[in-house]
């Protein structure tokens, strides 16, 4: 990483570019120095890969923001937390600026060889307690198996599939076209044999050619612990099958947290609203707050206002990362106003009032108590 150039400098904008430069400047770089455009050329490869690392980091106001602070040490690997490029889809940041210009939204196909599955999505309810504790689900969903009748092939018991002759075989065919970036090598997966190479002329009457048949299946899932709505659990290998001998994608299980009645949660942190009398919050006292882990008795101090905060530590929700460490609990604290009240209260209540208009208040209070009750009896 020693001599790598300046992201700005790759990009050829300035310091303080708008997205919309970088997203220009990048898209021209991008369509310069393209694979497909630049078939076997190693150094316009290598080009398109700095000119795609540098608009990754640009375009990602976190990223940019970490950049311009420490510069490319930002992304070192190691302890920094740095970010790592190696595992980084170029098709997927290729795909979002381009879409359809390069037919396959930029992702390279290697001819017929094995390409995984495409992923199944799911969705899953929980509790918020299940959330807390961490919860083992099985879905029920629907997936395709191979047909048990033709092992895949599509073709009737007996007959095979034959070589598609669009694309001998090869399962993939290249378009060139003429762009205004010049001539462009367009691959893409052939549209008769949909990239298998192979045309299925006698069906196989199970899966009507497909190869495959949809079969109910129970999958387990381990939700673990601290997740939160909106997030997904990745199972390996439970998607759709791949093609040509391909792994099968993965099935990704979003998960919806229901609402508590009491808890409302916020990262790792619970909140919640305890009611406690007038004289509790005077006299002081304990009182019951209910947390994820059961009811803690809490010691109120005399002369508690209302909206107190109190924080239970680690009475909240447990990090996805270690299951010890856990967020905090915040409770507010509310004096109750009493309601409806008895003669027989209205009369001690008033006899305190008084009481505490009377002897029992310090002289430097007494002019601002006066005040108060004049307007109080005023109206
Ligand atoms: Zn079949
Ligand atoms: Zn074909």
């Amino acid at each position: 990483m020693a001599d790598k150039r300046d992201y700005y400098e790759v990009l050829g904008v300035s310091k303080s570019a708008t997205d919309d430069e970088l997203k220009k400047a990048y898209r021209k770089l991008a369509k310069q120095y393209h694979p497909d455009a630049n078939p076997g050329n190693k150094e316009a490869e290598a080009k398109f890969k700095e000119a795609s690392e540098a608009y990754t980091v640009l375009s990602d106001p976190d990223k940019r923001r970490q950049y311009d602070q420490f510069g490319h040490s930002a992304f070192e690997g190691g302890a920094g937390g740095g970010f790592d490029f190696t595992n980084m889809d170029m098709g997927d940041i290729f795909g979002d600026i381009f879409g359809d210009l390069f037919g396959g939204g930029g992702r390279r196909r290697s001819n017929n060889g094995p390409m995984k599955g495409p992923n199944v999505r799911a969705a899953v309810r929980i509790t918020f307690e299940e959330a807390v504790t961490g919860v083992d689900k099985e879905l029920d969903l629907n997936l395709k198996e191979e047909c048990t009748t033709c092992h895949g092939t599509g073709a009737k018991p007996g007959t095979n599939p034959e070589t598609c002759t669009k694309c001998g075989g090869k399962g993939q065919v290249v378009y060139t076209q003429q762009s205004l970036f010049g001539m462009v090598r367009n691959v893409q997966p052939c549209p008769d044999c949909r990239g298998t190479g192979k045309i299925v002329k006698e069906k196989c009457q199970d899966c009507y050619g497909s190869g495959y048949v949809n079969k109910r299946k129970k999958i387990a899932v381990s939700i673990p612990a601290g997740i939160d709505s909106g997030q997904s659990i990745r199972i390996r290998e439970k998607g759709e099958p791949g093609i040509n001998g391909g792994e099968r994608g993965d099935l990704l299980v979003e998960v919806t947290v229901s609402r508590h009645p009491i808890f409302q949660r916020q990262d790792y942190d619970i909140y919640s609203t305890v009611p406690i009398s007038f004289a509790q919050a005077t006299l002081g006292g304990d009182i019951r707050i209910n947390t994820v882990d059961g009811d803690v008795i809490y010691t109120v101090k005399p002369g508690t206002q209302t909206d107190t905060k109190v924080r239970l530590r680690s009475k909240g929700v447990p990090t996805l990362r270690n299951k010890q460490v856990r967020g905090d609990h915040y409770v507010t604290l509310v004096v109750q106003v009493p309601m409806k009240l008895t003669n027989e209260q209205k009369e001690l209540l008033q006899k305190f009032d008084d009481a505490m208009n009377g002897k029992s208040v310090e002289p430097e209070h007494e002019k601002e108590k006066e005040k108060g009750k004049k307007k109080f009896f005023g109206k």
